[in-house]
Parts: C-alpha cells; structure tokens; sequence
C-alpha cells in the first residue's frame, strides 16, 4: 500500500529550484497550493514581479493530496449566513462562493490546464431522515433567494447518483463536478511560471519583518525583500505569523484510493459520476477516480493520531458499509492532508498590518482556494475588482487557543457520539 496520495502516480510534486531572485519582489508569496499559485498568476500577468516559496514543492500541502471534488460547499450554508449577517450580504457571499466554480472552471480552459476537469455535479446523500428534513429547509432557502441547478430527491429516486442502499434521499447539484487535483496543481505552477512568477521550492520562510519599504523574509538561504506580502499557507502554516496562528487552526483529513477495479463495476457504483459527500458530522466523501478505475474514498478515520495501516483499515470499513460490493477489494493507497478552519468556519481573507493572506477553506477548498488567491492578488494591486463579500467577516480568536487545538478530539468525540445516536 503506497502512502503517497494516488495523484502523484501521476502528477508528482516537484521541486522548482532554489534560486533566489535578484533584487526586491513586488510582491513575495508564501505557500505553493492553489492560493499561492492562482495569486501568482494573477499578479505576474499584471506584470508584477512575484516570487513565490513553498516548503516542500508547489502541491505538496491540501492541494496535492485532495479528493478533487469542486464545491461550493459553505459550513453555516445559506440559512446560517442569512442569520448571520442578513439576507443581502448572506446571499452575497453565497453567490460568490458559487462563482468560484465557475472561476476555475474559466481559468482551467483559458490557461489550458489538462486536469480532468468534469462538471458531472455533487450528490449529499442524508443519512438520517432528520439530515434530509434539515436539508430540505436549507433547500427551500436556497431556492427562495437564489437560483441553484439543484434538487431534492427521494429515498426511492438517487439511483443515479449512487448505488449503496439506505440513504433517506439527499440532494443532487448540477453546477459542481470534480477534477484531478494534482494535475491542477501542476497545471497552475506552469501557468504561473509561464506568466512570470518565480516559484522557489523546496524553501521555508522562517520569519517575517516588517521594513519602512516593506518586509524582509528570513530563508535558510539568505533574506529576501517584496513590497507586499501574501501568506497562503492554510493548514501548513505553522508559528509563522502568530495572528494566523491564533486563529486558524489544522485539522488531518485521510484518504483512501481502492486498488484497479472493472471499468463497469465502478460506473454501476456511480451512474453519472457525481462526486458524494454525506451528511454525518463525521463525514465522508467519495467518488470514482477520473479514469473511472478506483473509488477514492476520505474522512476524519480516527480521533487521535494513528498509523496509515490503521487509517486505511477504518476508511475500508466505512467503505465497505457504502459498497459491500467492494469488500474484497484492496486498498492500494493511504495518505493524510490538513485542511484548515477559523472559528466561524469560514474562508478567510483580508489583511493585517499590511500583510495578505487568503485561507480557511475548511476542507472546502479546491474552487475558493484559486478565486481568493486571485482576489487577493487584485487587493494587493489595490483593485477595486477585488473587493469581495467576505471582506471584513470577523476572523476571531479565542481565550483556549494558542496554537494547539487541543479541543480537536474532544470536539471529534463529541461529533461521533452525535453520528452514533443520531442527535
Ligand atoms: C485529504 C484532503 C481532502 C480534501 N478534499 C477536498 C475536496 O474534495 N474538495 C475541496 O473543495 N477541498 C478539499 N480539500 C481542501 C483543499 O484541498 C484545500 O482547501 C486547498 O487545497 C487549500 O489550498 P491552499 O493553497 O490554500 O493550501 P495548501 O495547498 O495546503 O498549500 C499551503 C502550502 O504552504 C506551504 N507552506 C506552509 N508554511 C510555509 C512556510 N513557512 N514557508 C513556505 N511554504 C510554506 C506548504 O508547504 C503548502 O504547500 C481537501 C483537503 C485534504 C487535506
């Protein structure tokens, strides 16, 4: 069983050098994943003079290691943001999350990025009857303000989107899909570097300064200077700024990929190729691997941490109980990322003391991730286009946090036993 993710038998993160730029950088980018990449390239195109660093290599963090399924998935979803912050903006930040579909779609064709791209929709299968009952009411919401390509469908009638028995009915979306998110990744690298930018990995910033004409970032080879500033390093980022560090947090996703299975076992499990993501606290998401081969399946396996072994036997038997079909099929690969979250389980973006930075996509990531790297990238060129709803939503503290999410499996406990009961 490899424990590399099952995207890098085919598009394997590399390496870009470690040569550092001549002179100051107009702006200097930390973190290689989507954000990083997709602001680089926004910024090069603009001419600027971007550098990017990546620690390991461009992909090596979420975005090289993702389920690939494009969402425009917003925890509070749009009845919570309504309450939170009023029908206007509510629904405006909702509109945008959608748009970001539509923006990397864009950006995929324009750049020319080979990566699988299929917009086959999602299927949010309920477990309970209560999970359909509540998605039902954030349904109706949805369909009283906005105008979504979706549906509720019954418990007799998702045969279409998935072949495992027992869901209460669930909802079908038209709008998303899913892609290969290391052929992406890779993709986006190319496209920056191809524009201008300059991306530098393996290379960790170790510390930042603020300077009179802007920041000196302390490497392992030397000390580099920018202008401006974008940290884009989501669940990677570590003690590197201790404002992000307080308020956002990593949390471990694991994924499983099945060894090769027949072309048409794997289109009887999934008709019509949607990707699905259930409804338990404790979720799961699956879907067939773009060559329609494998099933790959991901969650939270196991509260603290434990060995790949592990991981992959408990995401088989979760597996397993969706498809008994597959009960004697090997897994092949097991690998880990962190995604991250803030407080109020929302992505984030903004500026502090004149730093940018652009994360907590809370494991929903592969669409936001590239449009708020290209919207921070038009706020560092003082744009108004990039203006966008979530500007000035509270990124919060909290008096428990340093930097340690201790809470983490108590909250996880807390998640199972609410999956278990079914409250
Ligand atoms: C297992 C898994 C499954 C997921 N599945 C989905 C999915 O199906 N759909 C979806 O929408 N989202 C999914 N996500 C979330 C999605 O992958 C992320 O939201 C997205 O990739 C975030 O991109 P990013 O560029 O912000 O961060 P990342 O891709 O994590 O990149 C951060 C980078 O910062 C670098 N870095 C950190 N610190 C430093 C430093 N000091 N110096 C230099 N470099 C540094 C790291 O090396 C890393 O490469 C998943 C995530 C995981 C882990």
């Amino acid at each position: 069983m490899k424990t590399d993710p099952f995207w890098w038998d085919a598009a394997r993160p590399e390496p870009t050098g470690t040569v550092l730029p001549d002179g100051v950088s107009d702006v200097l980018i930390i973190g290689g994943g989507y954000t990083g990449l997709s602001a680089a390239l926004t910024l090069a195109k603009k001419g600027q003079k971007v550098t990017v660093l990546d620690a390991e290599m461009p992909g090596y963090g979420a975005s090289g290691r993702n389920g690939g399924m494009i969402g425009n998935l917003l925890k509070p979803g749009l009845s919570g943001l309504i309450n939170s912050y009023g029908a206007e903006k509510g629904c405006a930040i909702y509109k945008e999350a959608l748009a970001s579909v539509d923006f990397i779609a864009e950006r995929i064709n324009e750049e020319g990025i080979d990566c699988d791209l299929a917009l086959t929709g999602r299927f949010y299968p309920a477990v309970l009857e209560k999970h359909y009952r509540r998605m039902s009411h954030d349904f109706e919401v949805r369909q009283k303000y906005l105008d979504i390509p979706e549906e509720m469908v019954g418990a007799n009638d998702y045969g279409e989107d998935v072949d495992s028995a027992g869901y209460k009915g669930g909802l079908r979306q038209h709008h998303t899909g899913g892609l290969h998110p290391a052929k992406y990744v890779t993709g986006l690298t190319n496209a920056a570097m191809r524009a201008g930018a300059q991306i530098i990995a393996p290379l960790r910033a170790e510390e930042v300064t603020k300077k009179p004409t802007g920041f000196a970032v302390r490497t392992a080879r030397g000390e580099l200077a920018a202008r401006a500033l974008l940290i884009a390093t989501n669940g990677y980022g570590g003690g590197l700024l201790p404002y992000i560090q307080k308020r956002v947090f990593p949390v471990g996703s694991t994924m499983i990929a099945t060894e090769e299975l027949s072309e048409n076992l794997v289109a009887s499990l999934f008709p019509t190729k949607r990707m699905i993501t259930d409804t338990r606290k404790m979720l799961s998401y699956y879907r067939p691997s773009p060559d329609g081969r494998r099933v790959l399946l991901g969650a939270r396996p196991t509260i603290f941490p434990a060995t790949p072994e592990v991981q992959a036997r408990s995401l088989k038997k979760a597996l397993d109980q969706i498809f008994p079909a597959l009960r004697s099929t090997a897994v092949s690969h097991v690998w880990s990322g962190n995604v991250a979250y803030d407080f109020a389980a929302m992505p984030t973006i903004g500026e502090h003391e004149g730093i940018f930075y652009a994360m907590g996509y809370c494991g929903s990531g592969v669409a936001m991730s590239g449009y708020f790297g290209h919207k921070a990238a038009l706020k560092i060129l003082g744009d108004p286009d990039g203006e966008t709803a979530f500007d000035g939503l509270p990124l919060e503290d909290r008096f428990y946090y340093n930097g340690r999410p201790w809470f983490l499996p108590v909250a996880m406990m807390g998640y199972r036993v609410r999956d278990y009961f079914g409250f």
